[in-house]
């Protein structure tokens, strides 16, 4: 058997809800992303446990452990628990017994083979015990050391079970998959002929996916395979992959980490914010890009105003839209200017000046300040601000 040695799978908290399953005499399991990853040698973000035990079993065994049990989604099986610091969502076997391509309506099983059938890709569905005993009831091990995203067993029965598969299958192989490999045909084919129902997908979930693809190192990939089954435009109408390889080979050059919202930026099209359920912050984030790209602010004021990762941003954007290389001083020219501190303050003025006046007094100073690339001083903003 295969064993994986891990410290999230060592950790007290982790091996506390393992016993406490256990000495009832339950299976449990950890699976998914936390198992996917630590074969693949990546970071682990949350921990999932599978096991026999019903969530009022769970529930019940947790609490007289002096463990907190949160009943989150206690219909689909799944009770959060808190361990000392760390939460688990344990969710029991279960497979779905109805789908209507959104949800599902589940029952219970104490088998895991059916607890794995139930799951969107090979990949997803291996499990570990308490001591790091690798369960793979579905022969997805090669799968996943191939980094192949596969759809376990029919690709076009899983998708019709849940349309956000579809999408999970272009997130995942933009995080975990084989950029030389290519995509799996079946899956595409199953996908193009699946379209419409990803207009049923609520907009958080269709969001949650596209944020985490669009995240990854590379997502041009994937981004193509979107394009190509008709799902991009589906989800994002007018968005084009034009810009987006050339983005990612200057944020590589400026050693930029990958920003979702950049990425989003530049696939243009109509205003995402709806169709992905974008924050607040998010949509602000991705309109001010896409308005500094097309507008003549200069870098350095966009710097000086909005910090390094905006002004970063912007840049890479619009030599990739340009297509043009990265001037080299513009690392120092950001940092120059995010730095930069406007020399003359409202108090300098007030004895001579007050109200609107005042106001438009600083704003000429300021504009002919950022026009010197931040080179005038006090004395010569003075004489500026003063001058009718
Ligand atoms: P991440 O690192 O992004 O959390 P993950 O694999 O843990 O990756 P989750 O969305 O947290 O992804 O889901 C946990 C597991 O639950 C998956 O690995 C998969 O086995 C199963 N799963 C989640 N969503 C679906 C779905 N829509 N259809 C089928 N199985 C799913
Ligand atoms: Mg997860």
């Amino acid at each position: 058997m295969k064993r994986i040695d891990a410290d999230w799978l060592n950790s007290a908290d982790t091996q506390r809800v393992f016993t406490v399953l256990a000495a009832a005499g339950h299976q449990a399991f950890a699976v998914g992303g936390c198992v996917r990853n630590t074969l693949l040698g990546v970071p682990v973000s949350d921990i999932d446990i599978a096991t026999s035990a019903t969530p009022e079993e769970t529930t019940r065994l947790a609490r007289s452990a002096g463990l907190k049990a949160i009943p989150t989604g206690f219909e689909h099986g799944t009770v959060t628990l808190v361990s000392g610091k760390t939460a688990f969502e344990v969710t029991t076997f279960r497979h779905d017994i109805e789908t209507d391509g959104r949800r599902a309506v589940v029952v219970f099983t104490n088998d895991i083979r059916e607890d794995a059938r139930r799951r969107d890709f090979t990949m997803n569905a291996l499990y570990v015990d308490a001591a790091g005993g690798v369960q793979d009831p579905l022969n997805g091990l090669p799968d996943l050391l191939a980094r192949r995203v596969r759809f376990i067993e029919n690709a076009d029965a899983r998708i019709k079970e849940d349309y956000l598969r579809s999408l999970r299958f272009f997130r995942f192989h933009a995080q975990y998959g084989d950029p030389g490999q290519g995509l799996d045909a079946d899956a595409l084919a199953a996908i193009a002929s699946n379209l419409e129902g990803l207009d049923s997908l609520a907009g958080e979930r269709v969001g949650a996916e596209m944020l985490k693809l669009l995240a990854a190192n590379d997502p041009a990939p994937a981004l193509a395979g979107m394009f190509s089954t008709g799902a991009l435009s589906a989800i994002l109408p007018g968005a084009s992959l034009q810009w987006v390889a050339p983005l990612v080979h200057l944020e590589g050059e400026a050693v930029q980490p990958p920003d979702p919202l950049r990425r989003l930026a530049a696939l243009g099209g109509l205003d995402p914010t709806d169709r992905l359920r974008l924050s607040r912050s998010d949509a602000k984030k991705r309109n001010q890009l896409t308005d500094f790209v097309s507008n003549l602010t200069g870098l350095s004021e966009i710097a000086w105003r909005h910090g390094t990762s905006v002004a970063w941003s912007v840049i890479l954007l619009r030599q990739a839209l340009t297509e043009q290389p990265l001037a080299p001083n513009t690392a120092s020219l950001i940092e120059r200017a995010a730095k930069a501190e406007f020399p003359l303050k409202a108090r300098d003025l007030l004895d001579r000046l007050q109200g609107p006046a005042l106001g438009a007094a600083l704003k000429r100073a300021e504009t002919a300040w950022i026009k010197s690339d931040f080179g005038l001083d006090r004395e010569a903003l003075l004489e500026i601000a003063l001058k009718e």
